[in-house]
């Protein structure tokens, strides 16, 4: 009998039936003034429940978008912008901003530590920038970012718009905007959301909608905010054909969020990846991320000396995990987890269980048991 897959990279995380449901309902004009009200719903709800006093915008296409769309809506050419990069996907705005001509100056954390606010203000002192970028989890290091101390450093620099990327945090670690002091926050709908990838949600608020306003006309097109906001603001109108069926999904998803409560959904996230980590420690590996700054969404492990990641991630998949590799200066070196958005304990203990019977396969004197032991007693506590 085929072994069923569990979808265990960190995003896209696995899409619960009655998400799945609203992916095959017959679609419809976008016009339709039944899903008119449903995208209006979402867009409320998203405002709502991030705290953001200005637009939300749920848009066609991935995280990279919202990342190029927060960028082009805040800096002109020319302009100073701080990135605080914590790896990988940090790094992805040096491209976006350097083809743009924007003045980027880049804080390079060690790949598994965050960069701290004290350098975050020792930097902004320098004076002169526009806006400062945060990745709150970079996927490629499972590193937490202080966006709440950075937040408040951020508060000193008057002129300075505060952007977080939240691809892998927002709706399993807390990102409100008002709270954080964050002026723009985005996310894709693969992770955390539990939705088929496809969307971005990105939240700005009043202040940073002031300064697209004083950019005037800027180059881009898809993702020129001026051209979004009569939508956002009345979904009956119409700009780029919206994916239909991906609004419904996220609606269910936001339905489950409010359904849940996002405070528990936050310590759901919490404890299971406290015990997740005990389980991974078990089997021999070695969590990247410091103890004080790891991620919830997902864990990134560095292999026990002597497995070949390849060989690894072949036989787990045969055993009916999907798994991510590593990134950059980890490709070859690391096994990454995601372990977020609606993926329930079923999922995780199956997960356990496979990564046990892998190990297993590699290492004879593995004794098995001991991690999913190690999980459920962490989850006991
Ligand atoms: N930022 C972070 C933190 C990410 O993890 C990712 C994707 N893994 C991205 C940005 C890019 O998102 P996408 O692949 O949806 O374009």
């Amino acid at each position: 009998m085929k072994t069923k897959k569990l979808l265990m990279i960190p995003g896209p995380t696995p899409v619960v039936d009655s998400i799945r449901a609203q992916m095959a309902r017959d679609t419809v004009a976008f016009g339709d003034p039944d899903f008119v009200e449903d995208f209006k719903e979402v867009l409320h709800d998203l405002k709502d429940m991030w705290n953001c006093d200005g637009e939300a915008f749920v848009v066609a296409g991935s995280g990279t978008l919202a990342m190029e769309m927060a960028l082009a809506n805040t800096l002109k050419k020319g302009d100073k912008y701080l990135l605080v990069s914590n790896g990988f996907f940090g790094d992805r705005f040096i491209d976006i901003a350097e083809r743009k001509g924007i003045a980027i100056e880049v804080l390079q954390a060690e790949w598994g530590q965050p960069i701290l606010p004290e350098e975050v203000d020792k930097k902004l002192a320098e004076g002169g920038f526009k806006a400062v970028s945060v990745t709150h989890v970079d996927t490629s290091t499972g590193v937490i970012a202080p966006i709440k101390e950075i937040g408040e450093v951020i508060k000193k620099y008057e002129d300075v718009i505060y952007i977080v990327d939240g691809v892998c945090s927002v709706g399993a670690e807390t990102a409100d905007l008002k709270e954080n002091n964050i002026d723009i926050l985005f996310t894709g709908s693969q992770k955390a959301f539990g939705v088929c990838p496809g969307l971005m949600m990105l939240w700005a608020n009043q202040r940073s909608l002031n300064r697209r306003e004083s950019l005037g006309t800027i180059a881009e097109y898809y993702c020129d905010y001026e051209k979004w906001l009569p939508i956002m603001r009345d979904p009956a109108k119409y700009y780029a054909t919206p994916p239909i069926n991906l609004i419904w999904a996220l609606q269910e998803s936001v339905r489950i969020m409010k359904d849940e409560g996002l405070e528990n959904r936050y310590d759901r996230h919490k404890k299971n990846a406290v015990a997740m980590n005990q389980a991974f420690e078990a089997m021999g590996f070695t969590i990247l991320a410091d103890k004080e700054y790891r991620a919830h969404t997902l864990s990134n492990l560095v292999y026990p000396e002597g497995i070949d990641d390849a060989a690894f991630r072949k036989q787990l998949a045969d055993e009916g995990v999907q798994a991510a590799g590593g990134v950059g200066k980890y490709a070859g070196k690391m096994l990454r987890i995601g372990h977020m958005g609606n993926a329930d304990r079923h999922t995780m203990v199956s997960t356990i269980a496979a990564l046990e019977r892998t190990v297993k396969h590699f290492n004879a004197n593995y004794n098995m048991g001991t991690a999913v032991t190690a999980y459920l007693q962490a989850m006991e506590d």
